[in-house]
């Protein structure tokens, strides 16, 4: 009730601080911690709680980010630790509770289909991460930094977004969507050995579009949710990037101030919201504006070393809040 409470009073934007333990490769004899917060799981706990408490059954439509500098707990957040079970993180928890409300709802009359798609979006460019000739694009991407594909976005008059060529699965059960997951994840790694750490450059989106019509009342339900574990926000030093990191860098600034520019703009219900100023934008926009929730997580180091760009992250947040 108080969550509700809370959203009904804050609007459909919300940002949450999520700080992880230190860990054994923090800085050596670190003992304090530059943090002191709630508990993660307390953190993490609240967020679904908001997802589930905020009209979710009805199908909304959703994002929700994890932003921070590489290594603050951005994957861990969205993804958990893979193989542990008591460790799983939003995407998989989601899906088990989407699956889990459509069976409930079954007895009503409510039939759902759900489909799935997944990409990265890297220096501006889209690449689709459940493609099945994964290996023939890459070669194509490492030439020419493009794939062979154009991956157009396009929004059309029902405010759905349409990315041409972009594979879209049907999926019936949580066990397939963590096949896809698995196979996206390997389509990542590809990429990353071949273009240079590319994962923690690139923002990576899962999408599951969900329709539901009840058979017995006609009555119709759409709803998306967008999953996006965002590439590191960290700044490098100016003078040590050169050539193809200071292109991954700009573009990563870009599409990274253009997100707080978006969500700042609408938390203001500014007349103006900059969408088109980046790919990642340009792609969320109708899951952005309107009626939609908008969750943030901000993760953070907990690292004394790191509080340069806790501080900046936090920044963001409090700009976005
Ligand atoms: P990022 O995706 O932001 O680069 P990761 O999610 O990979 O960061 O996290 C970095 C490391 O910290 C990983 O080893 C991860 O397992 C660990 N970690 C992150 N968040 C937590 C957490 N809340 N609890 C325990 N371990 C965490
Ligand atoms: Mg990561």
């Amino acid at each position: 009730k108080l969550h509700n409470t809370i959203l009904e009073l804050k609007g459909n934007i919300r940002v949450f601080c999520r700080v992880r333990p230190l860990l054994p490769e923090d800085s050596a004899g670190t003992e304090a911690k530059a943090f002191s917060f709630p508990t993660s799981t307390e953190a993490l706990g609240r967020g679904i709680d908001l997802m589930q408490n905020g009209n979710y059954p009805n199908m909304h439509t959703v994002c929700i980010f994890a932003y921070g500098q590489t290594g603050s707990g951005k994957t861990y957040t969205m993804m958990g630790r893979p193989g542990h079970l008591d460790q799983k993180g939003l995407i998989p928890r989601s899906l088990e509770q989407i699956f889990q409300t459509r069976q409930s709802l079954q007895p009503q009359g409510w039939k759902y289909e759900m489909q799935v798609s997944m990409l990265e979006i890297y220096n501006e460019t889209i690449r689709d991460l459940l493609t099945t000739n994964r290996s023939c694009s890459d070669v194509s991407r490492a030439e020419n930094g493009t794939a062979g594909k154009q991956y157009t976005i396009k929004h059309d008059a029902n405010g759905n977004t349409q990315v041409s060529d972009l594979t879209i699965v049907d999926v019936r059960s949580s066990k397939e969507v963590s096949f896809l997951l698995d196979q996206a994840a390997q389509s990542r790694s590809v990429g990353k050995t071949q273009m240079n750490e590319q994962s923690s450059r690139s923002h990576f989106v899962f999408t599951l579009r969900i329709s539901g019509v009840n058979e017995s009342t006609e009555q119709q339900v759409q709803g998306v949710l967008n999953l996006i574990d965002l590439a590191g926000s960290e700044r490098l030093s100016k003078s040590g990037s050169t050539g193809d990191r200071l292109k991954e860098t700009q573009a990563i600034n870009k599409s990274l101030s253009s997100l707080s520019d978006v969500i700042f703009a609408l938390a203001k219900k500014e007349d103006h919201v900059p969408f088109r100023n980046s790919k990642l934008t340009y792609l969320l926009q109708p899951c952005l504006g309107g009626d939609s929730k908008t969750l943030m997580f901000v993760n953070v180091s907990p690292d004394p070393s790191s509080v340069g760009e806790s501080l900046c992250s936090l920044r963001f947040a409090a700009r976005v809040n």
